[in-house]
């Protein structure tokens, strides 16, 4: 995997997983949703449940098989790293994009996600699964990534974090009085909605056609959303 991608392979012995790993492409789970929906809090828990099960093991290697072993990259995450980059020929262009809540030109964003895939496995060959959370958002966003990453990764499947309106944006509104977004403000959360439905939905309804989406109920509270993820990473591996 890691030789397709660099033309080169580390020479160490390999571990099973390792020589597991180097036969499959990544394996990505889009994490798509509303703003406010939970993306990004419950790709954290599923991280974290896959760090305490390594704690509580002495024989990593075929239980972290087991474990759901996800990293987890945020595309908003990333284009705010960016942003705040010194010397980014894009800060300005993504600042303005966020506060409108409208979607960044792909060749950024792709950019980014395939520069955090490339470092992660690089650090860690067993390192090969990833949530991308936020991303694909709209036609340009999934024609840049089948373009870039056509062969080079799979995507499993889409959890789909389903969420009225009015509960995500009360959400953001209560996450904006400390998470100093610029864009979790009344005036911008009415165009990240409108961004949403008109852009991203279509995204979502194209998946769902593949029998791809796995939709989960994220209106209720964070253990019980999580309780339903679980059991769509149980059955789906
Ligand atoms: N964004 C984008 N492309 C992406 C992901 C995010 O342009 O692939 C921009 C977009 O302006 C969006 C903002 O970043 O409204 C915040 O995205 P994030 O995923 O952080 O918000 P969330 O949906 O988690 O509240
Ligand atoms: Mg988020």
């Amino acid at each position: 995997m890691i030789g397709r991608w660099f033309g080169s392979v580390s020479q160490r012995v390999p571990s099973l997983l390792y020589r597991v790993s180097l036969m499959m492409n990544p394996q990505v789970v889009f994490v798509l949703g509303g703003p406010g929906a939970g993306k990004g809090t419950q790709c954290c828990k599923i991280v974290e449940v896959r760090e305490m099960e390594r704690e509580r093991t002495m024989e990593t290697t075929i239980l972290t098989l087991m474990s759901y072993n996800y990293t987890h990259l945020s595309a908003g995450d990333l284009l705010r790293e960016e942003r705040a980059r010194e010397g980014s020929e894009f800060g300005q262009l993504i600042a303005n994009y966020i506060k409108e809540g409208k979607i960044v030109p792909v060749n950024i964003t792709i950019n980014l996600l395939k520069k955090a895939m490339l470092e992660t496995m690089e650090k860690d060959e067993k390192k090969f699964r990833f949530l991308i959370d936020g991303f694909p958002r709209n036609e340009d966003n999934l024609q840049g990534w089948n373009t870039v990453m056509d062969g080079k990764a799979d995507v499993k499947f889409v959890l789909f974090f389903d969420c009225g309106n009015e509960v995500c944006i009360n959400r953001c509104l209560e996450r904006g009085k400390s998470s100093g977004r610029s864009d979790d403000n009344r005036e911008s959360l009415e165009k990240r909605i409108q961004t949403y439905l008109q852009s991203t939905r279509p995204i979502i309804e194209l998946y769902e056609k593949l029998g791809k989406v796995r939709t989960i109920d994220a209106s209720r509270s964070v253990d019980e959303v999580f309780a339903d993820v679980k059991a769509v990473l149980d059955k789906e591996g």
